[in-house]
């Protein structure tokens, strides 16, 4: 079946930036021809009518769509997906063999050349992720695609766009056999309990694996940590894995004691060793700074942003200020881990904030280590907006 084509026409500035090999159409790119749908495949040309790239119409918060192929000859059909999946797989070979590591991203957006669609595996499951209605409309290529190119014991999808970006409630499993969940996976030897079927979020986030590794092997030793936006607790566990003499995680949500609990409990430590606070962050801090607590190594890996019935967080806003606080409770020589995937915030910009926290504290540091996504988290250079993960692992090296 021949796919829905629109042919739009795009101003020289839009050109060159396509040809440099942007990957995203934005909002104001292109008229839009009046019968253009979700998923229809755009043949975009410049001012003279010359072929520039085919991609499709998909609203996200980011813009309107994706290119997927420079190549005039190319259509976008099972063919075209089965290659770019095949190709993501190739590159992930080597975790696929790797028996420590059994969670991971296989296919990252406009990074391995599919704008709008994410593929993560997870022990014999894969999980695909839909960002906008266009994408979506692509499903059964996809799929046919995916399936052809790799056994697997289940499918399993989240369709993300519900209103650009947000998750739709749904029965999420597509095809093979369900799984059992918790569905527990390996990361670096440690075990993660994962649910593909139960709301948006399957208890780990793939994009922190090397700094769980760094946690666990570098600064957990003896440390009394502090793992604050701790969610299922991740962070902890790697923390208690490498020895920290004890971990506290703080997690405003109340599902967060259980599923945290549960995450020591497949790694075989004692729960009654750690301490599991259900609390708002902010007001955590205060109360361990009033009771004179103090950490080795403190962990804040806070969402973008993030409305509660007291506050509302916005890491572009409010990050200087956690980590004023954050300060306050960690010892000197201590360790702080900190963490954003706020795409407003660049990484020169994250710096600064770590810079002028330090300054207001009086306290000197020292960068130790930066982290972004992982390798199988690929982006494009032409698109360093998806380059979102920015870790940057200090040390107080003086506090007054
Ligand atoms: N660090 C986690 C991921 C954090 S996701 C990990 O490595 O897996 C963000 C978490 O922040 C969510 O679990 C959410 O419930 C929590 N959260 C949001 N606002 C909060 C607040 N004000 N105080 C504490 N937790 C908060």
């Amino acid at each position: 079946m021949k796919a829905y084509e629109k042919t739009v026409t795009v101003s020289d500035k839009v050109a060159v930036r396509l040809k440099k090999g942007h990957p995203l159409f934005h909002k104001d790119d292109f008229h839009l021809p009046a019968d253009v749908r979700e998923g229809t495949i755009l043949r975009v040309t410049d001012s003279g009518g010359r072929f520039l790239v085919r991609g499709y119409y998909g609203k996200q918060n980011v813009g309107q769509g994706w290119v997927l192929s420079t190549n005039k000859d190319e259509s976008i059909d099972v063919r075209f997906f089965k290659g770019k999946i095949e190709t993501a797989l190739n590159k992930r070979a080597g975790l696929f063999v790797n028996e420590e590591t059994t969670a991971f991203r296989v296919l990252n957006g406009e990074g391995d050349g599919v704008g709008g669609l994410t593929i993560d595996y997870y022990e014999g499951f894969f999980l695909v992720t839909w960002y906008s209605k266009g994408m979506y409309s692509f499903r059964s290529q996809v799929l046919e695609a995916l399936t052809a190119c790799t056994a697997y014991k289940g499918i399993y999808e989240k369709k993300r766009f519900a209103s650009e970006g947000q998750y739709v409630e749904d029965d999420d499993f597509v095809c093979g056999e369900r799984g059992q969940f918790p569905l527990l996976v390996k990361e670096n030897g440690m075990y993660f309990a994962v649910y593909l079927n139960d709301g948006p979020m399957t208890g780990i986030f793939l994009d922190q694996r090397h700094v769980r590794k760094q946690i666990r092997d570098q600064y957990a030793p003896g440390a009394r940590m502090l793992n604050l936006f701790s969610y299922t607790g991740a962070f902890s566990v790697a923390a208690a894995l490498g020895g920290a003499a004890n971990t506290t995680s703080v997690d405003l949500a109340n599902r967060s004691r259980s599923k945290t609990e549960e995450q020591f409990l497949i790694n075989g430590i004692a729960v009654e060793d750690q301490h599991i606070v259900v609390m708002d962050a902010f007001r955590y801090l205060s109360y361990a700074e009033k009771n004179r607590l103090e950490f080795d190594l403190v962990v804040l890996d806070p969402p973008s942003f993030a409305r509660s019935k007291k506050r509302t967080f916005s890491a572009a806003k409010d990050y200087t200020l956690l980590l004023e606080k954050a300060l306050s409770v960690t010892a000197p020589n201590g360790i702080i881990v900190a963490s954003t995937n706020a795409a407003n915030v660049e990484r020169r910009r994250f710096k600064q904030f770590v810079d002028q926290a330090c300054t207001a504290k009086n306290c000197s540091y020292e960068l130790l280590e930066e982290h972004r996504l992982p390798e199988d988290f690929a982006t494009s250079p032409a698109y360093p907006q998806g380059q979102y993960l920015k870790v940057l692992i200090i040390r107080i090296t003086g506090k007054e």
